[in-house]
């Protein structure tokens, strides 16, 4: 690197640089914390059968509600915390809370089916990772058959053996799995094939596109694989009536998105899932 010749945007990469890393040590202060505090919250969005119009499951999703900064994006720390390993026991806080709240519902009658939380790939590299959610489980009472978790194809992707051998030992448990965010990463289809998967999600990006030819054509293409390897299919991010109708004639499975909801709070998720069973 010439500093001589290039000094000035030597000077100015130095400043952008440290102002990044004052930030995401900014950020790490705050999510220890935040877990200390029990500032991590889970909220749940509801996800709807388009057979049969009925609450078939939902989506745990991490927020990091501060006193003082307010509501930090989950797309703001989840890398930080990722790559600080903080993402672990931020994992663990929400996979707990939302099987305890799963359980309630459940012996209550409020829903069926699955709440769906979404692992890291930092989660799926510990060693004793299935062993960490048999004790959350039996901890919480939460049957596996209520529970489905979500991993990204990076994921998967990073180590495809190990990941195959993890995957099946939660699918022994009754646990579902669905790859997130589908489309948007690189896996192979030849990989595809030997995941034990149950569900594809397809990408919002697609869900975006889908008045475009070709947008359309990805999601069929997407609708197509998931049926020839017998996976069920999730739109996330519909957000109005046509993409709905779009993904009803494309023999999508189920949807979610803010058409029918936003993310709940447990206490505002609880209500609209009540509403739903009149
Ligand atoms: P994701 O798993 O793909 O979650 C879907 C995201 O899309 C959520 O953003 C959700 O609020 C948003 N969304 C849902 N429907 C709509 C819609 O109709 N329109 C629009 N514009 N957005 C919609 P959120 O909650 O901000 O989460 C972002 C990402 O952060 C998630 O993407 C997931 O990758 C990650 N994340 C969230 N919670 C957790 C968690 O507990 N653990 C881990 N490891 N990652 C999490
Ligand atoms: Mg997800
Ligand atoms: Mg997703
Ligand atoms: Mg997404």
């Amino acid at each position: 690197y010439h500093a001589k010749a290039e000094g000035n945007k030597y000077l100015f990469f130095n400043n952008e640089m440290n102002k990044q890393a004052v930030k995401r040590l900014q950020i790490e202060n705050l999510i220890r914390h935040g877990l200390k505090e029990d500032y991590f919250e889970v909220y749940y969005q509801p996800k709807t059968s388009l057979k049969s119009d009925q609450l078939v499951g939902m989506e745990a999703l991490v927020r990091f509600i501060t006193p003082k900064k307010g509501l930090i994006s989950p797309n703001v720390f989840i890398p930080i915390a990722e790559e600080t390993g903080q993402i672990i026991d931020i994992g663990d806080v929400v996979l707990r809370k939302a099987c305890i709240d799963m359980k309630k519902w459940i012996d209550k009658g409020v829903i069926k089916g699955r709440v769906a939380v979404n692992l890291s790939a930092r989660q799926f590299t510990l060693p004793d990772l299935t062993e960490r959610i048999d004790n959350i489980l039996l901890e919480t009472g939460l049957s596996p058959h209520n529970l489905e978790l979500e991993i990204t194809e990076g994921t998967v992707m990073d180590n495809p053996k190990h990941a195959i051998t993890i995957m099946h030992q939660l699918r022994e448990r009754g646990i579902h799995l669905a790859l997130d965010d589908f489309g948007t990463g690189y896996s192979s289809l030849s990989y595809l094939r030997k995941f034990p998967l149950n569900t594809l999600k397809i990408d919002k990006a697609f869900v975006d596109d889908c008045g475009t030819n070709i947008g359309k054509a990805m999601i069929d293409t997407i609708v197509t694989i998931a049926r020839n390897l017998s996976l069920s299919t999730v739109a996330e991010g519909v957000e109005t009536q046509e993409q709905k109708d779009l993904m009803t004639s494309m023999k999508c499975d189920s949807i979610q998105g803010y058409l029918y909801s936003k993310p709940l709070s447990a206490k505002e998720f609880s209500r609209f899932a009540n509403k739903q069973n009149k």
